[in-house]
């Protein structure tokens, strides 16, 4: 049988990352044994559900590269079959009507009350304690007939068990009497969850499940469906949760930005970088390797290397530079330095637009120095952002000093205020102006005026770049050229900052 898998995210809001990895995983799983990979929109909550983040997911999607095989399916599409199913199992006997009215008081001390009681009979309540269930069919007919409104509920037989063998759990059980009679169909005729994804997981012939550990309750309800409807279940496969760093729920809620993948697009993340995270957030092959392209994470992805413990997604709240995973940030650095050239170049090109820094003799006259730099600065760059933040002295005439550069590296070396300019002079008469002619010029600079090379170094990276930081300095100079070295070796801009 071909293996056919589903991501099947509700589009209540942005794409968690949560919900990315698991979209991951099934493509990896399923494009490792050349299956489909197909994409359900869950849209059935029709308050809840908004374009907006189907738009999201379905982008979310193309910045990852998990590209679907077939149309997508929009759930609610298929509410009348699911409607139609539902009847079945009624007229079959499966599935009883239930014409409890469903408005609660709408006081709110009485609702509380309910919850409350429903609270604290949980343990021992029967699960098949509802005066319906075994109405006869002549009267559970008549009173439909007279317009009493009902709900349908999935008769859950008196004893016995479900049990399937999870991928990555093993095998799981659970006794009926943990399990109410489900409600399938809601008395305004909505279908519900669990109906809806069972039907749809048969009609689009899935064969494999895999989705989050917060569906292994669900699992076992959509089995009593499975074998209401006497059709085989998929296998199952339940992916641990990635928990915030004091082991509680990540959620959109409490985290905000950080649990969205479209916040780390558009923080400068390179998607192969993030993708390769994610593959590694409750997963691993049994190696110390952890840099993988799709390629390769492809063909070493199995379940079996999934983690039964849950992923601890490791930020500081209220600390930017730890704003998010250490370890993602990490990767995403590494992926910069190291990727290849011509991969890298596109995304700095989008960044620079975005940043309005752009010009088009980077891929014309410019083309080689636009390369030689990228590849220069790339090399301590933790996202894409510092292309155009971090470098901007790179692309500008217009970028900011950092103050604390400027007090340790300039100001604290007041000789350099006469000592630059004069440095400057000197640089315009090399001729070739490269790394190892630079070298001696300032080398002997230097030692003319009895200084360390590293008082000259840190000064001139300071008015050339404005940070405290950077590249080989002569590798600056050259990048920067001869006439933009010289201007802003004499520049007074950052002595007045
Ligand atoms: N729509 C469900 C969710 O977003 C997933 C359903 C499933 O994978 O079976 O949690």
């Amino acid at each position: 049988m071909e293996t056919r898998v589903r991501f099947a995210p509700s589009p209540t809001g942005y794409l968690h990352i949560g919900s990315a990895r698991t979209a991951l995983f099934n493509y990896l799983y399923t494009r490792k044994v050349g299956g489909k990979f197909l994409l359900r929109i869950e849209d059935t909550d029709l308050q809840r559900s908004t374009e907006e983040s189907t738009r999201s997911i379905i982008e979310g999607l193309a910045w990852l590269g998990l590209d679907y095989d077939e149309e997508i399916v929009f759930q609610s599409d298929n509410a009348s079959k699911h409607r139609e199913i539902a009847l079945k199992l009624l007229d079959e006997g499966k599935a009883y009507r239930d014409f409890t009215p469903k408005e609660l008081p709408s006081d709110a001390n009485i609702k509380e009350a309910i919850a409350e009681r429903a609270r604290q009979n949980q343990g021992e309540k029967n699960m098949r304690d509802n005066p319906f269930r075994d109405l006869s069919k002549e009267e559970s007919d008549k009173k439909a007939e007279s317009g009493e409104p009902f709900a349908i509920r999935l008769k859950v037989a008196e004893s016995g068990k479900t049990s399937f063998e999870d991928g990555v759990y093993g095998f799981l059980e659970r006794d009926y009497s943990e399990i109410e009679d489900l409600v399938l169909l809601r008395s305004d005729g909505h279908p519900l969850y669990n109906l809806a994804v069972v039907c749809d997981d048969i009609e689009m012939q899935i064969s494999d499940v895999v989705r989050g550990q917060d569906h292994l309750t669900n699992t076992h309800k959509q089995i009593l469906i499975y074998e209401a409807l006497g059709e085989a279940p998929p296998r199952f496969a339940h992916l641990p949760l990635i928990l915030a760093p004091n082991k509680g729920k990540l959620s959109k809620r409490k985290h905000g930005a950080v649990v969205s993948l479209t916040t780390y697009r558009d923080a400068g993340f390179v998607a192969a970088a993030f993708r390769n995270f994610l593959a590694l957030l409750g997963w691993s092959a049994g190696e110390e390797r952890e840099i993988y392209n799709l390629e390769e994470l492809i063909k070493k992805f199995s379940l079996e290397g999934i983690h039964r413990s849950n992923a601890v997604f490791n930020f500081q709240e209220n600390d930017p530079r730890h704003w998010t995973d250490d370890k993602a940030l990490w990767m995403n650095a590494e992926y910069i330095r190291t990727m290849p050239l011509e991969d890298l170049l596109p995304l700095v090109k989008d960044e620079l637009k975005s940043a309005k820094l752009w010009r088009e003799e980077y891929e014309d006259g410019d083309k080689a120095w636009f390369e030689k730099t990228v590849d220069l600065i790339r090399q301590r760059f933790f996202t894409l952002k510092d292309f155009s933040q971090q470098g901007r002295a790179f692309f500008s005439e217009d970028f900011d000093f950092d103050q604390a550069a400027i007090d340790k590296n300039l100001k604290k070396f007041p000789d350099l205020q006469a000592w630059l300019p004069e440095l400057a002079d000197r640089l315009e008469t090399v001729e070739d102006f490269t790394h190892d002619n630079l070298e001696t010029v300032v080398n002997q600079f230097a030692e003319e005026k009895g200084t360390k090379l590293g008082v000259i170094m840190n000064g001139a990276r300071s008015v050339l770049t404005g940070l405290a930081v950077g590249p080989s300095m002569l590798a600056v100079f050259e990048a920067l050229g001869k006439e933009k070295s010289v201007l802003r070796l004499k520049s007074q801009i950052a002595w007045n900052q």
